[in-house]
């Protein structure tokens, strides 16, 4: 196998890094993961991941994980209402979406970000990933590279795959392409289920879509019933800066939303009322559709290191997962005679593939912010029905 015998440094425990740990080890691979949080119990943030047949699914499959996953996924998390501004209900298919339907393939089960990662960490051989391990930088050795992190430890890999998420600091090495910025900011904020009574009484473990006046609200309750919510809407890049607010401000925030969605009903004002500080302001890029670099036999990117992209189709973490699925497939193919080999095959399916999802997420997000966008997500919802 072209990886025996091989180091194999995998920079960021994400989705597509511990996913890609645990298909290389069920090869019998030399893997670590180099995470920069502290220790496995830091908090993941961010709302919940739906998987999607072909992609996360499939990989979880091929990581012999499905029956751990159908332990920690969240069963009804994937039903929704459609609203409006007025906060009226369009869509709701709650009485009707089985709670769960493995197999089909529009059955799109949600999983928190948190037990994701559990799942993925306890099915790693112990000490795989390296926590405290801030990837800085990395110079050629030999055949491989020397990795510097900001712990001062320093080690060597034959072979490093990053999957150091959007903002990935390894990305240079291989490419001078850059994330860009979508026109984008998803303003997001959690609450406590107490502190959010009618929207609670009306999500009931699923999720809201709620469109109007070009902007929206999305949200979806955790498994710990929370709500983690996103305020949506088109802004300057420097908005954060430049916006005056301080987001560990409630009060600020409640006033911020009354100005901004003077037409959104007073329902949605409890979000804002008593949520948890801060607001996360979140910028939403994209890397180009017709990226490409030169193929190293020693250095490749997967996850959104490769690929960040807007999050309205729901690609992003599937896409990464993907990832980690094919890359691992081509590691250990016998028909690829080089790693250099495995490795531009990889790339070359995953720059496409992720250029379609990226293109369909772009659009699907001016779709969201668009004058039309109730008529639109409902079309786009009833079509799916079946
Ligand atoms: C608001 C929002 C909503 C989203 N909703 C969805 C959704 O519903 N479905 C979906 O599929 N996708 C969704 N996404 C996208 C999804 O979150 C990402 O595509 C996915 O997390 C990518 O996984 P990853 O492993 O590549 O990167 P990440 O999840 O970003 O993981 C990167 C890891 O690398 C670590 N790291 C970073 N820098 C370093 C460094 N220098 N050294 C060491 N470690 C480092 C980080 O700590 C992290 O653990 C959403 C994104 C956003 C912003």
């Amino acid at each position: 196998m072209l990886i025996d015998n091989k180091s194999i440094a995998i920079v960021g425990g994400g989705p597509a890094g511990l996913t890609l740990a645990r298909l290389l080890q069920l090869k019998g691979a030399n893997v670590k993961v180099y995470e920069r949080d502290f220790n496995k119990n830091a908090r993941v943030q961010g709302s919940p991941l739906d998987m999607h047949e072909d992609s996360g699914l499939a990989a979880i499959r091929k990581a012999e994980l499905m029956e751990e996953f159908k332990k920690a996924f969240r069963p009804g998390a994937d039903r929704t209402l459609i609203m409006n501004e007025k906060a009226e209900i369009f869509f709701n298919d709650h009485e009707t979406k089985p709670e769960e339907d493995f197999g089909h393939e529009n059955f799109r089960p949600e999983i928190d970000r948190g037990p994701l990662r559990n799942m993925l960490l306890e099915s790693l051989d112990p000490e795989t990933v390296v926590w405290d391990s801030h990837f800085l930088s990395m110079e050629r050795k030999g055949e491989g590279w020397l990795l510097h992190f900001k712990n001062g430890n320093s080690v060597y890999a034959d072979l490093v795959v990053a999957s150091d998420g959007a903002n990935s600091k390894i990305r240079p090495y291989l490419t001078d392409s850059k994330p860009i910025y979508s026109g984008i900011i998803m303003l997001e904020g959690n609450i406590s289920k107490e502190n959010a009574p009618q929207i609670d009484a009306l999500i009931k473990g699923g999720k809201i879509m709620a469109f109007g006046n070009s902007q929206n609200i999305l949200m979806g309750q955790k498994g710990n019933g929370d709500l983690g919510f996103y305020a949506s809407f088109k802004a300057d890049e420097h908005w954060p800066a430049t916006c005056g607010l301080d987001f560990s401000d409630t009060a600020q925030m409640l006033k911020w939303f009354k100005t901004e969605y003077p037409e959104w009903s007073p329902i949605w004002e409890e979000l804002f009322e008593n949520a948890k500080t801060p607001f996360i302001p979140r910028l939403i890029y994209s890397m180009p559709l017709d990226q490409t670099w030169e193929t190293l036999p020693n250095l490749t990117l997967i996850g959104d290191a490769a690929h960040v992209m807007p999050p309205f189709a729901g690609e992003g973490a599937n896409m990464a997962m993907l990832d980690a699925l094919e890359l691992s497939e081509y590691l250990t193919d016998e028909n690829c005679k080089t790693l250099q080999e495995a490795i531009s095959v990889y790339e070359h399916h995953m720059r496409k593939r992720a250029a379609t999802a990226t293109q369909e997420s772009l659009e699907n997000g001016e779709r969201m912010h668009s004058e039309t966008s109730l008529a639109t997500m409902l079309d786009f919802f009833n079509s799916h029905l079946d």
